[in-house]
């Protein structure tokens, strides 16, 4: 088992892509925010099924962070990390330092329209600006032919495919499948926050979900369908529900039936807040 190589400028890991490149090799990128589970690991292997190389960034993206979320507390634990990549088998790590990323002169930020709109923007209002600036810099830093998104953060990566697509950045986009424990809670680093009892609560978001894209899926009307939901999760333990919507797949915009559809949901337990979504099948 190979330690990854581990670079923390944007130079070194230019270099070492550039000895890469004139192998011939190709290049995929997992960009992460460390605090590595099964769901990152499982994008790594799509990663390295795709490509020759994988390199996955580790960085908590203080841009993507408002005032009041979790950028002081999110797990850092790079060490650990470092051992799972090497069990997963990703060549080269990039753990840059903030100021490697954002110098004191940065001044640039991009916004990203049609997708970002709503959901997660409603509540985290920056977030996506800060998502798409630093996916730019890494694509542009590391140059991959391609990188794996989950379908966890569902809206996150439709906003990466707009991204490189309205900004002409020469990098595929593959979505990979989300990562659940055998509970159906789908994995996150955020889940290191919850005690048992809300452990136990998390559980049944993916149920309560699944339970009305059925619903959707079999004629109910998607204002009731929607609303049952917020009411189990509120039943079940949860403090507050963000949003339970129905989407079009592909662009995010408000589901039609008969074409095929994402149900997503945000919702808090304590000060700890848990996406998921799933899919809504076409009749
Ligand atoms: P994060 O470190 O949370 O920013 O996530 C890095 C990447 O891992 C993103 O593309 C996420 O969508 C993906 N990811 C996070 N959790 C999971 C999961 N449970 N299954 C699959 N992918 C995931």
């Amino acid at each position: 088992m190979n330690r990854p190589l581990v670079v923390d400028s944007v130079a070194a890991l230019r270099a070492q892509i550039r000895d890469w490149r004139r192998d011939g090799v190709s290049l995929a990128m997992v960009p992460t925010m460390g605090a590595l589970h099964d769901g990152h690991i499982s994008l790594i292997r799509i990663a390295l099924e795709k490509a020759d190389r994988c390199v996955v960034s580790i960085f908590v993206n203080p841009t993507q962070f408002a005032p009041s979320e979790d950028l002081d507390k999110y797990p850092r634990q790079l060490g650990r990390d470092l051992d799972r990549l090497a069990e997963a088998g990703a060549q080269l790590a990039f753990a840059p330092g903030v100021a490697q990323m954002y110098p004191a002169s940065f001044a640039t930020r991009i916004t990203v329209g049609g997708p970002a709109a709503g959901l997660e923007s409603d509540f985290r209002p920056t977030f996506f600006d800060g998502v798409a600036t630093v996916v730019a810099k890494l694509f542009l830093q590391a140059s991959p032919d391609c990188a794996v998104f989950g379908e966890k953060d569902y809206q996150q990566l439709c906003v990466v495919r707009q991204l490189c697509r309205d900004l002409d950045l020469p990098v595929d986009i593959i979505g990979a499948p989300t990562i659940r424990d055998a509970h159906g809670l789908a994995m996150s680093s955020r889940n290191a926050y919850l005690g048992d009892a809300e452990l136990a609560v998390a559980r049944q978001l993916n149920a309560i979900l699944r339970r009305a894209a059925a619903a959707l899926a079999a004629g109910a009307d998607e204002g009731s369908a929607t609303a049952e939901a917020s009411r189990a999760l509120i039943e079940a333990g949860f403090d507050k529900v963000d949003y339970v919507a129905a989407r079009e797949s592909l662009t995010l915009a408000p589901w039609r039936r008969n074409r095929d559809g994402r149900l997503l949901a945000a919702a808090w337990l304590g000060k700890t807040r848990l996406i998921d979504n799933v899919e809504v099948l076409s009749a």
